[in-house]
């Protein structure tokens, strides 16, 4: 049983919500989850995602993709998914936007790379403003805020200090626009820090289904 998350859903302070990882694990265990009162999901390859997705589609479950977001992959993204966590650049938004047809508003963050890392993804905070007033004009996705991949094996301080970079960001962010009220960061290793520095969305696979 999946007696963690029963913890971690108990504990968890209000105004953070809880995303579950389910990359790699079965459809059983993501029922397992969802017995436990879990709803919302997340996963990060395309293929396997929507295999799990038709296995599951009776079930009332949101699914947010958070993997590369590769653009011939902008279709099947946009018609299966409820979110979009990886959002760095304007032209797969605008493959996203023309594919969300007849489907309720696709709901986005932008991905900050913001330990300026090379090997991750994301735009520089510099280029936040101006990508999310692209995206604010496109009528099928709603922006909702921003998301991060904070560097691994961080100490606490410096855990925090990105999190407080992503903070103020989102501050920003929220005076310019309206709809800004998500801002995701915090994985199983770093997510306290994350929650102290104001996280409005974490996002556990480790800590919930064990090791991959
Ligand atoms: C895999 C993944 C997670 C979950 O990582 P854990 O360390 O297992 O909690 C969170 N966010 C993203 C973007 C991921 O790819």
């Amino acid at each position: 049983m999946l007696h963690n998350l029963q913890n971690l859903q108990k504990n968890l302070p209000k105004e953070v919500v809880l995303v579950a990882v389910s990359k790699t694990k079965s459809v059983e265990l993501i029922k397992q989850a969802y017995v436990a009162g879990q709803r919302i999901f997340a996963e990060n390859y395309t293929n396997e995602a929507i295999e799990k997705i038709q296995a599951l589609k009776d079930l009332e479950i949101q699914w947010h993709f958070i993997g590369k977001m590769q653009s011939n992959k902008a279709k099947i993204v946009a018609q299966n998914f409820d979110w979009v966590q990886t959002i760095h650049s304007i032209e797969i938004a605008k493959k996203l936007n023309q594919h969300r047809v007849n489907l309720p508003k696709l709901n986005i963050l932008i991905q900050i790379n913001i330990s300026n890392e090379d090997t991750k993804q994301g735009i520089v905070a510099d280029e936040l403003f101006t990508l999310a007033n692209e995206i604010y004009s496109l009528e099928n996705l709603t922006l909702r805020g921003i998301m991060a991949i904070i560097a691994p094996n961080l100490k606490i301080d410096a855990q925090k200090e990105s999190f407080n970079k992503m903070r103020e960001l989102f501050l920003q962010l929220q005076e310019k626009f309206t709809n800004i009220d998500t801002l995701s960061m915090g994985m199983s290793d770093d997510y306290h820090s994350a929650i102290e520095c104001g996280s409005t969305m974490i996002r556990l696979g480790t800590a919930i289904f064990g090791k991959r």
